[in-house]
């Protein structure tokens, strides 16, 4: 059965709660949205509107401004916020503690019934779900930024996730005109952070060993077609950022993820990338300009064959189907095709072949070909 939602608490009105409550305001969901400061929800408000306002100078927006912004009902009082919500978003910062104590605080006024989810980017679902009498009623909704944006939004499920609270976050996913992924394994990074994941690690190795520039990468990547090269990219999300990210991987995934020196020495100087004007380029005049003559020192497909494997080794652990893998990354990266769309263009003997070289040349386990790959069950992938 899918249970139906028609009243929504946003927690958070900060760079995700505030596009949020905005997607969900513009499908005619009711929404409260709670901040823990005034000015900190009136900040999040003034973006709905500016944003709803673009929106509907555009065109793109079949209703009035001041239709949207009635449905959202701005709070700091968290028992207003949760009370009658049949679905509650938790978009809070990424601090384990803070979010246990808000969803407890949350128990004592929600609804039965009402379904609590977490946007966490890198949170144990499961563990976030003890802290609540509903663990069969909690799950992952982790929306890509900006939400207004962004189509993706993955559906995880905790270990006491049931089918019905999937589905009814799935329905509720396309009703506010998104596209689910079914996370069936509540593993580090979800699906299409995950994924892509390892190339980072091959990306600093290829530094490390000085095997080429970040422009040289960068002007590879852009003459193979990508719209923006790999460092660019990383200074574009900020240094401290994937950082972060990484070391959260090096300690739930692998050591192999520990993050480099190089990078380590970007964060500990300031230099995060496009917010600090300086990263791996000088962001100081906008955009960096990338020489493409420099391209040609890397092979392009190396980087998409750590990714593959990552997604081989998700669908081998029952993650997700090959379907909703592909469909994370075209959607939460922007790719035109999946990895196993491109897997199944590839020679698996080859691909075999180079991440074996490639493991031993940066000496990184995680490199090593997944099981499937090497009996060529992955086979049974393709759709
Ligand atoms: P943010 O710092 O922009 O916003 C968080 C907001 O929550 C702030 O306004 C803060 O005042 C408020 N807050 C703090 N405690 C609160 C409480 N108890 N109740 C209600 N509000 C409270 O953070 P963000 O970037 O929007 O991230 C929020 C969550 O979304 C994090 O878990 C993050 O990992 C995840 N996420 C972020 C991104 C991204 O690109 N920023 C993408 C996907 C997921």
């Amino acid at each position: 059965m899918v249970r139906k939602i028609e009243k929504l608490a946003v927690l958070g009105a900060g760079t995700m709660g505030h596009g949020i409550a905005e997607v969900c305001a513009m499908a005619g969901y009711e929404v409260v949205l709670r901040d823990i400061k005034q000015e900190f929800v009136d900040r999040g408000m003034k973006m709905i509107r500016d944003s709803v306002e673009k929106l509907y100078a555009k065109g793109k927006l079949k209703e009035s401004v001041e239709t949207v912004m009635s449905r959202i009902t701005p709070t700091t009082d968290l028992a207003t916020a949760v009370k009658n919500a049949d679905l509650l978003i938790e978009a809070i910062p990424e601090i384990f503690n803070l979010k246990l104590e808000t969803f407890k605080e949350c128990e004592k006024f929600a609804k039965p019934e009402c379904i609590f989810t977490s946007n966490t980017s890198t949170m144990s679902i499961t563990e976030m779900s003890k802290a609540t009498n509903r663990p069969d009623k909690f799950a992952g909704l982790h929306f890509f930024n900006p939400p207004v944006l962004m189509q993706l939004v993955e559906v995880i499920r905790g270990e006491k996730t049931s089918e019905e609270t999937m589905k009814t976050l799935v329905e509720f996913v396309k009703s506010i005109g998104k596209v689910p992924v079914r996370v069936e394994k509540d593993v580090p990074g979800f699906i299409a952070n995950r994924v892509v994941a390892p190339r980072s690690v091959l990306l600093f190795g290829m530094l490390e060993k000085g095997v080429a520039t970040p422009e040289e990468i960068d002007a590879t990547l852009r003459k193979a077609g990508y719209p923006m090269g790999a460092f660019e990219l990383l200074d574009y999300v900020g240094l401290d950022v994937h950082y972060n990210g990484q070391k959260y991987y090096s300690e739930t995934i692998s050591p192999d993820f520990t993050p480099s020196k190089i990078l380590e020495e970007k964060v500990k100087s300031g230099q995060l990338g496009a917010k600090t004007g300086k990263g791996f380029y000088d962001w100081s005049k906008g955009r960096p300009e990338i020489d493409l003559s420099k391209a040609g020192k890397i092979d392009p497909l190396d980087l998409v064959l750590v990714e593959i494997n990552e997604a081989v080794r998700l669908w081998e652990m029952g993650v997700a189907t090959p379907q909703d893998i592909d469909t994370a990354l075209k959607l939460g990266y922007n790719r035109a095709k999946g990895p196993f769309e491109i897997l199944k263009e590839l020679d698996i003997g080859y691909v075999v072949k180079r991440l074996e070289e490639l493991s031993k040349t940066y000496g990184k386990k995680i490199f090593m070909p997944a099981e499937s790959l090497k009996t060529g069950k992955v086979r049974e992938a393709f759709y």
